[in-house]
């Protein structure tokens, strides 16, 4: 088996070629085996003219990750069925095994031509945003187009390999501010959050917002009250246990509502409880004077109605997610008789990529990492990642070492950043 070891010896950035190896070690799903994830070992893809191949320093973990194990909504490898109609790769994505990770840090190795602002050996983060610009839709909003696609979730050759093979226009400058670990961890969470409040695709928060923000401790939930204070507006962050708002608090975020101690159950007996959604709107307006005229959802199920009903009125729902289910049901009246809306908003297009990580650049906004795992131990992040214990994303390491990288993990990575005021 091609050694990570051995990689990593070879390996650095700033190099202004590289001898690639014929195969590389990832972690992987195997088509015959649903619920797998595995380190084996494969041929390095063949890049396209508009690819790059990236040489993975770290992997920050999310959520489509878990979906591609469980085989949960559809495999994934229906995705990469139907990927080879719309690739321009000479790869064919539709392996046998699946390589996930949409979040990665690393450096250039190989591009399919040279006629781009980029060069081999360039230190980058890479947008997980996949599209061909042969559709004129992605000049207008990417995510318009029928061929876009969440890189290492509908593509094969994510960021869980010592390789990985992206779209040119995925990639981005790596913050040098940063470890490989933290530039790893927020381009999805926080381009998403970034979509999904500031820009005109989705809630175009203005000064003064009121933002109802649930899973205040998540990926999403931490940018999205980054955001929220960055804009000038009023996060609500809600989160479930003393242990996460007790992080809350110690990074600035002094007021949240907890909703396991103010037992916020929406559903009795399988039915929902409207006195739920009056008691938390009453908790909300106690806690902060006011309603929210903006709900940050993406729990789904569990909380939409509860969301579309504590907005004042005029006010936007905007979702990009449904984490405990996607059938949902709410009252309509609180929806149409309060002249509310529902916004749909799905990752970024590259400029909303771009201008999350120039805000990342300019340390507008901080990356929030709880912990941070060795190659070796991919396996046992993914089990942290999916029990929901930690605050803001989970990593990788790929060709980086927690040890190389002054990472101790019993160290509290939060205690250097603050959300700012
Ligand atoms: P995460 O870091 O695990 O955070 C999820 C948060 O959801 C948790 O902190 C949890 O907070 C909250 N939550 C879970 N069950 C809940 C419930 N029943 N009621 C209220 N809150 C609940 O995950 P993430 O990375 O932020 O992602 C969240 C979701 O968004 C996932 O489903 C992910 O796939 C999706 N997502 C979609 C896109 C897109 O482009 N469409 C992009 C990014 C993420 P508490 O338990 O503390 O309340």
């Amino acid at each position: 088996m091609a050694s990570i070891n051995k990689i990593r010896d070879t390996f650095s950035p700033g190099q202004s070629e590289y001898n690639l190896p014929e195969k590389m070690p990832a972690y992987a799903v195997l088509k015959n085996k649903p619920g797998s994830f595995e380190l084996i070992e494969v041929p390095i893809p063949k890049v396209s003219y508009d690819e790059a191949l990236i040489c993975v320093m770290a992997s920050g973990l999310n959520f489509n990750t878990i979906w591609t194990i469980d085989s949960t909504p559809i495999s994934s490898f229906n995705f990469l069925k139907r990927l080879k109609i719309v690739s321009n790769s000479n790869e064919n994505h539709d392996q046998i095994y699946h390589i996930p990770g949409s979040d990665a840090s690393g450096f250039i190795v190989k591009l399919g031509n040279n006629d781009t602002s980029w060069k081999i050996g360039d230190e980058v983060v890479i947008n997980c945003n996949w599209h061909r610009n042969n559709d004129p839709l992605v000049f207008q909003d990417s995510l318009l187009s029928k061929e876009q696609k969440i890189w290492g979730y509908e593509t094969n050759y994510g960021s869980l390999a010592a390789f990985a093979l992206v779209k040119i226009h995925q990639i981005m400058k790596k913050p040098s501010h940063l470890t490989w670990f933290e530039a790893a961890s927020y381009s999805l969470v926080l381009s998403t959050a970034y979509r999904m409040l500031i820009s005109k695709n989705g809630a175009n928060i203005r000064l003064g917002d009121r933002i109802l923000i649930w899973g205040g401790t998540g990926g999403l939930g931490l940018s999205g009250i980054q955001l929220s204070k960055y804009a000038g507006c009023i996060p609500m962050p809600v989160v479930s246990s003393r242990e996460k708002g007790l992080f809350l608090e110690s990074v600035n975020q002094k007021i949240y509502i907890d909703r396991k101690k103010e037992k916020l159950n929406f559903f009795a007996n399988g039915k929902h409880d409207q006195t739920i959604w009056k008691k938390l709107q009453n908790i909300i307006i106690q806690k902060f004077g006011t309603k929210p005229n903006v709900v940050f959802e993406h729990p789904g199920k569990d909380t939409m109605a509860a969301s579309i009903y504590v907005l004042e009125k005029g006010g936007k729902v905007v979702t990009c997610a449904a984490t405990t289910g996607y059938e949902i049901s709410y009252d309509n009246r609180f929806l149409w008789m309060e002249s509310k809306s529902i916004i749909g908003c799905h990752f970024a297009n590259p400029m909303e990529c771009f201008e999350t990580n120039k805000l990342i650049l300019e340390k507008k906004i901080n990356p929030f990492i709880s912990s941070v795992y060795d190659f070796e131990k991919a396996p046992l992040a993914i089990d942290k990642f999916r029990k929901n214990e930690g605050f803001g994303k989970v990593v990788v390491g790929i060709l980086a070492e927690t040890s190389n990288n002054k990472i101790n993990k019993s160290h509290n990575l939060f205690q250097k950043v603050h959300i700012n005021v």
